[in-house]
C-alpha cells in the first residue's frame, strides 16, 4: 500500500485547482445522434418517434422480464407499482428504513402506511431477519430497495412474502444491473422500479422504468401512467389517471445509454475495486462489502466513519470540499423524518442502526466518467483529510 507524502503534495500545490464531482453521467455520440434524430423528425413526445418503444423493449431484455414500461421518473414507478398491486388505505407495507424518501411516498400518496425495517449492518439493506416481526394482519407487500448498488439478500424475502401471502416490490433505482445469486434485480419481486435521473446507472435525465412478468400489472400500469384512456371510446376513461409519461425524445438518451450499460457497470466495478485497493488501509472508515451471494453495480461508492473519526462528518466533508472532492450524505432514515413522526407512523427510535449508520455515512465521487487520475486525487486527498481529523478532538 502506497504512503502519502503530504510535504511533496503540498509543495507541488497537488492539492488545488481540482474538483472531483460527486457524479457526472457518461453521455456521448449514443446520445446525442439519437436526440438531434428525433428533433428533425419532429418526434418528442411520448406517443411519437419509436425510441420509447425501442428503450422499453431493450430494457425488458436487459433486465430479463417480459415487461418494462417507461414512466417519467422512479418515483412515478414506484407509485404505479403500488396501485398496480390493488394496495389501499390502511394497508400496511414494509419498507427498509433507509432509502431515498420516493419509495416512502409512493405508499403514502395512496395512504398505504410503510412500516420501517432496520438495516443489515453489512450492506446497509433491508435486515430480513427483522421483517417478521412486524408483519400484521394488515400487512400486503413488502419493498426492498437494492441500496447503492448493492442487490438485497432477497431469498428470505421471497420466503417470508410466500409465506405471508405478501407483494413484492424491489426499488432498484440506484442498481440497474445488479444482480443476486445470478438472477437481475427487478426480475425477482412482482414488480421492479427504477430511476432514470442524471446520477443513477443509466440516465434519460428523469426517467423511470417498471420492469414486470406478470402481463395484467402491466396492462394497468400502461393504462394508468397516461391517463387512462377508454379501451372503445378512447376520451371515456377507465379509472383515474395520471400522466407519468416518458417522452420519446427522453427515451432517445435512454436508447444510447442502454447501448454502452455492460461498460458503464463495468467502469463502476473498476471504481469501486479501485476505491477498496486504495482505501483499505484507513481504520477509521468502513469500507463497502460485495455479499458472497451480490454482484454489486457501485452505484455510489459509500463510507462510514468510526472510530477516531466518528461524530466527525460535517468536518470531514467541508475539508474534503475545499480540496475539491465533492461527496454527498446519507439519507436521513425514513423512521427519522419530522413530517412522518407528527403523523404517528414513525416515533424515531425504532431502527438503532440506520440512525447510527446514517449519522457517520457519506459517498465519494462515483460519476461513470471519473478518471484513474482523478480516483487517485480522492483516494490521496481522504487520506489527508482522514489523517488530520484523527488527532482532532
Ligand atoms: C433516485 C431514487 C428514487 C427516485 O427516483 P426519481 O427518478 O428521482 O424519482 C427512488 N428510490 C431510490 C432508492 C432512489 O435512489
Amino acid at each position: 500500500m502506497k504512503k502519502i507524502q503530504l510535504d511533496y503534495y503540498q509543495s507541488k500545490n497537488y492539492f488545488s485547482n481540482m474538483f472531483v464531482p460527486v457524479s457526472k453521467p457518461l453521455l456521448g455520440e449514443e446520445e446525442e445522434s439519437r436526440v438531434i434524430e428525433a428533433i428533425r423528425s419532429g418526434n418528442i413526445s411520448s406517443f411519437q418517434g419509436g425510441y420509447l418503444k425501442e428503450f422499453e423493449e431493450k430494457f425488458a431484455a436487459f433486465v430479463e422480464v417480459k415487461h418494462a414500461i417507461a414512466v417519467s421518473s422512479g418515483t412515478a414507478a414506484l407509485h404505479l407499482a403500488v396501485i398496480a398491486l390493488g394496495l389501499r388505505e390502511n394497508d400496511e407495507i414494509i419498507v427498509p428504513t433507509m432509502t431515498m424518501m420516493s419509495s416512502i411516498f409512493a405508499p403514502i400518496y395512496e395512504k398505504v402506511v410503510p412500516v420501517p425495517i432496520d438495516i443489515d449492518e453489512k450492506t446497509y439493506n433491508i435486515d430480513p431477519k427483522l421483517i417478521e416481526a412486524k408483519i400484521t394482519s394488515k400487512t400486503k407487500a413488502i419493498m426492498v430497495v437494492h441500496l447503492y448498488g448493492h442487490p438485497v439478500d432477497m431469498d428470505p424475502i421471497m420466503e417470508i412474502a410466500k409465506n405471508h401471502n405478501l407483494f413484492v416490490i424491489e426499488d432498484a433505482a440506484e442498481a440497474h444491473g445488479a444482480k443476486y445469486k445470478g438472477k437481475m434485480v427487478g426480475s425477482i419481486g412482482d414488480i421492479g422500479c427504477f430511476s432514470m435521473y442524471a446520477n443513477k446507472i443509466i440516465t434519460t435525465g428523469e426517467g423511470g422504468m417498471v420492469t414486470t412478468n406478470n402481463d395484467s400489472y402491466a396492462e394497468k400500469i400502461r393504462n394508468i401512467k397516461a391517463l387512462s384512456f377508454g379501451k372503445e371510446h378512447k376520451l371515456m376513461h377507465q379509472s383515474v389517471g395520471y400522466n407519468y409519461r416518458l417522452a420519446n425524445l427522453q427515451a432517445a438518451i435512454g436508447v444510447g445509454q442502454l447501448e454502452k450499460v455492460d461498460k458503464i457497470i463495468s467502469l463502476k466495478r473498476m471504481m469501486g475495486s479501485y476505491y477498496l485497493a486504495h482505501l483499505n488501509d484507513l481504520e477509521d472508515i468502513i469500507l463497502p462489502v460485495e455479499a458472497p451471494y451480490a454482484f454489486s453495480v457501485y452505484w455510489m461508492f459509500h463510507i462510514v466513519l468510526r472510530g477516531k473519526l466518528e461524530g466527525k462528518r460535517e468536518e470531514f466533508i467541508k475539508k474534503l470540499k475545499d480540496l475539491g472532492v465533492e461527496t454527498r450524505e446519507d439519507f436521513v432514515p425514513y423512521h427519522e423524518q419530522k413530517i412522518f413522526i407528527e403523523k404517528g407512523y414513525v416515533d424515531g427510535n425504532e431502527c438503532p442502526h440506520a440512525s447510527k449508520y446514517s449519522k457517520e455515512g457519506l459517498y465519494l465521487p462515483s460519476g461513470t466518467d471519473i478518471t484513474e487520475d482523478e480516483l487517485k486525487y480522492v483516494c490521496d486527498a481522504v487520506h489527508k483529510v482522514a489523517e488530520e481529523l484523527k488527532n482532532k478532538i
